[in-house]
């Protein structure tokens, strides 16, 4: 291709924005959205109470290990720089809850669907809120995997410095004093290629994915390679928003009016569907992010900080909630198989079928197999049809029902006729081993 080639395909495909509507169900986005955001906002809602027994035993001498005792090793001032790193955390995620919350469609008829749709400012708010957190995270983990004196001051005086540079007299006297500014005045004396690396700083691992990498190291997390190359994905696709990059302000500044779709609870438009799907895939991202790279480093950093027998309180309560919360995230776009009478499918009746997550589908004639996923979690169902009335079938997991079948529900049944259904299925089990 030539330069004119080039330039001419932006002129044409990259100038004039065509409407398009996303792949994945709206409904079931903003379910999922609903339910991931949740789980986050708990996690956070669950840090908020650790932060604070985390302040409080920081305070007490007899709780923190040998060296963080003693007020003439650097490691003594760290028992009040954690739980401050860990308070900035939760001011970020917490905005990035409020930022990812499911879209509010009560009451939307088709005279105001326009307060559905999205554009420029939702998804720099959106995007750049992700920046915010990814950014953020990723630099406060590796200052507690570190609990490094010359690394933290490396990343507190560089904010300081910009910070100092335009903030007005009022906001400095609220966080100046002499001490403060004594070690940004040493900081001045250095120029910029000794920031890295001085009397008074260090820093190894200036990059976002220099970073990244350590992070994933130091936790032992080398078969989560693909979720590595997530992290840095989203971290240069919100560039490419929080920077004002050209194609992002292409793509989300469009002023052509929307077709509008509708479903069983409102009308919306493309670029509402088109949003969520972004932002379900960002706090997917997030979520994950926090549950196996934020929360063990808290814990990294606990086990150098604390006596063995404290570090173990902080060890079990993260470690349910970071269980938990991958657990949950887990639940989402499952798939499921079910088995079923043959005949059912293209019969006359409403099949019901009733997802792990605990919602009943209603499968309406004629049985539209790009039709059966649940709506409340987006998991997809695998139908295996079973000729006759087979009863019940003996799975790896217990005795599963084939749907359409005369028998009643395994919940239906006398507690006698559970067991006994138990029974043969523990003995086919034993058979099988
Ligand atoms: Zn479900």
């Amino acid at each position: 291709m030539t330069e004119t080639d080039i330039l001419k395909s932006i002129s044409e495909n990259l100038s004039q924005r065509k409407s398009t509507a996303a792949l994945n169900n709206y409904e079931v986005l903003c379910n999922n959205i609903k339910y991931v955001n949740n789980l986050l906002n708990w996690g956070v809602n669950s840090l908020r109470v650790l932060q604070s027994q985390l302040e409080t035993t920081f305070k007490d001498d007899c709780l923190v290990s040998a060296d963080f005792k003693d007020n003439t090793k650097p490691l003594f001032y760290f028992r009040n720089i954690v739980p401050r790193i860990v308070l900035n955390d939760i001011s970020i995620l917490e905005k990035f809850v409020s930022y990812t919350e499911p879209d509010n469609r009560h009451g939307i008829t088709i005279d105001d669907v326009g307060k559905l749709q999205k554009s420029f400012i939702d998804y720099n708010n959106l995007v750049t809120s992700a920046r915010q957190f990814i950014d953020s995270l990723v630099a406060d983990a590796y200052q507690l995997t570190l609990l490094e004196p010359k690394s933290t001051n490396y990343q507190v005086l560089v904010s300081l410095n910009s910070f100092n540079k335009y903030a007005t007299k009022s906001i400095r006297q609220g966080l100046f004093n002499t001490e403060i500014e004594n070690s940004l005045i040493e900081f001045e004396t250095l120029n910029f290629n000794q920031w890295a690396n001085s009397h008074i700083t260090k820093c190894a691992h200036k990059s976002f994915g220099e970073k990244v990498d350590f992070l994933f190291t130091n936790l032992n997390l080398s078969a989560e390679a693909d979720f590595k190359e997530e992290i840095k994905n989203l971290f240069k696709f919100s560039s490419e928003f929080t920077h004002i990059g050209y194609v992002s302000t292409f793509f989300t500044s469009s002023n052509a009016s929307e077709v509008i779709f509708t479903d069983d609870i409102s009308p919306y438009l493309p670029s509402t569907e088109n949003f969520s799907e972004l932002k379900y895939k960002i706090l997917e991202t997030a979520t994950k992010f926090y549950s196996i790279i934020y929360l063990p480093t808290l814990l990294y950093s606990f086990r150098k900080s604390f006596e063995l027998n404290i570090y173990q309180i902080f060890e079990a309560s993260l470690t349910n909630l970071q269980e938990k919360i991958i657990a949950d995230l887990k639940t989402r776009n499952n798939q499921y198989y079910f088995f079923i009478r043959q005949g059912l499918i293209a019969s006359d009746n409403v099949v019901d079928l009733t997802c792990m997550c605990g919602t009943t589908n209603h499968w309406q004639p004629p049985h539209d197999l790009a039709k059966i996923y649940c709506k409340n979690c987006g998991s997809k169902f695998n139908l295996l049809e079973i000729e006759g009335d087979p009863g019940y079938i003996m799975t790896s997991s217990g005795p599963v029902k084939v749907i359409g079948s005369s028998v009643p529900d395994f919940n239906d049944l006398s507690p006698n006729k559970k067991m006994e259904l138990m029974k043969t299925w523990e003995e086919l089990m034993k058979k099988n081993k």
